[in-house]
């Protein structure tokens, strides 16, 4: 992955949803509905991902299509096959070279598995695509699967279906296992969708693409130049040496955290403790729209350029943006 800051990059940010399911597998929409709820939704990128079958569909005016599917691999560490997302792929192979004992028909398709992470995701990458962790909180995933994960491009950070279904929509904690890692994932966030329509525009990646086509968006994720949203936007986010500066929507509380070794979470909200945080610009009803992190005078200077930061905006209504720093 590319350590670029996403905030420079060339394009402009797409709205993209790469988790929704239509009825060629467990979901109760059509395709071309499902489209069309995500175009109405003022979406600029959908993929239907449908486990183990292709749905190709023509996206409405303005609505770029990119074929995908939800993917599976044998378990790792614990009782659930870990599942993924892969984005910008043509075909979906009948044997991939899983374990048949993890495999099940069900609804209008079926779930099979490839062997690992590793074997899954060189698969996609031959066709040209990029992968995304699905759900880690919701499947249960342990560290051991999170780090066999490593290859794959993104994680999703927030899945509103987990959330909906049983409050596992956050796994942030596993981007943040990965990053003390080394292994950087592009924040994704997604829906996860399944119904008519109530369960459309709940959490959406946005992505920032030089051009709206398959290539760039995929290119886009693999480079890492995504932050995920059930709500906020972020405007723009700069590293200045140890500061940190941001801009973004209307929030009530805005964390910077880092290494858990390095121990560093700086918080510019109204109840957090506000030592190396500075609120720079609210708006009329007093919430923050601009705020700078700079860690304080007393920390050691190798806590002061941590490996990695990431920033968590939160708005009034308690909806959450996820970025990463690199
Ligand atoms: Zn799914």
């Amino acid at each position: 992955m590319s350590e670029s800051n996403p905030f420079r990059a060339e394009g402009e940010w797409l709205k993209c949803q790469f988790h929704a399911h239509s009825l060629c597998s467990d979901g109760e929409l059509p395709p071309d509905s499902l489209a069309d709820a995500y175009y109405h939704r003022g979406f600029d990128v959908l993929t239907i991902s449908d486990h183990w079958v292709m749905t190709k569909v023509d996206g409405p005016h303005g609505l770029l299509v990119i074929p995908g599917a939800e993917l599976g691999v044998d378990p790792v560490g614990g009782p659930m096959s870990p599942e993924f997302l892969a984005i910008g792929i043509d075909e979906v192979t009948e044997t991939p070279n899983g374990d048949p004992v993890n495999w099940y028909e069900f609804a209008s398709s079926s779930f099979k598995t490839f062997a690992t992470f590793d074997d899954g995701h060189a698969y996609v990458r031959e066709q040209g695509g990029a992968t995304i962790l699905c759900h880690p909180s919701w499947s249960g995933l342990p560290q051991e699967a999170v780090f066999a994960a490593k290859a794959l491009d993104g994680v999703e950070v927030w899945n509103a279906s987990s959330h909906r279904e049983n409050d596992r929509g956050d796994s942030s904690y596993v981007w943040d296992l990965a990053f003390d890692a080394d292994i950087t994932f592009a924040p994704c966030g997604t829906d996860d969708s399944h119904y008519p329509t109530f369960d459309v525009d709940d959490a959406w990646t946005m992505v920032r693409a030089p051009e709206r086509t398959r290539e760039a968006v995929v290119e886009a994720l693999r480079a890492g130049h995504t932050y995920a949203s059930n709500g906020p936007v972020v405007h723009d986010v700069e590293r200045d040496g140890d500061a940190i500066e941001a801009s973004f929507s209307p929030a009530r509380d805005v964390w910077l955290h880092s290494g858990w070794q390095d121990g560093l979470g700086l918080s510019a909200g109204a109840r957090g403790r506000r030592d190396g945080a500075e609120i720079l610009q609210r708006d009329v009803r007093g919430l923050i729209t601009h705020a700078r992190f700079r860690p304080p005078d007393d920390v050691e200077a190798e806590r002061r350029t941590s490996r990695w930061w990431r920033l968590v905006i939160e708005d009034e209504y308690g909806r959450r943006a996820w970025t990463n720093l690199v």
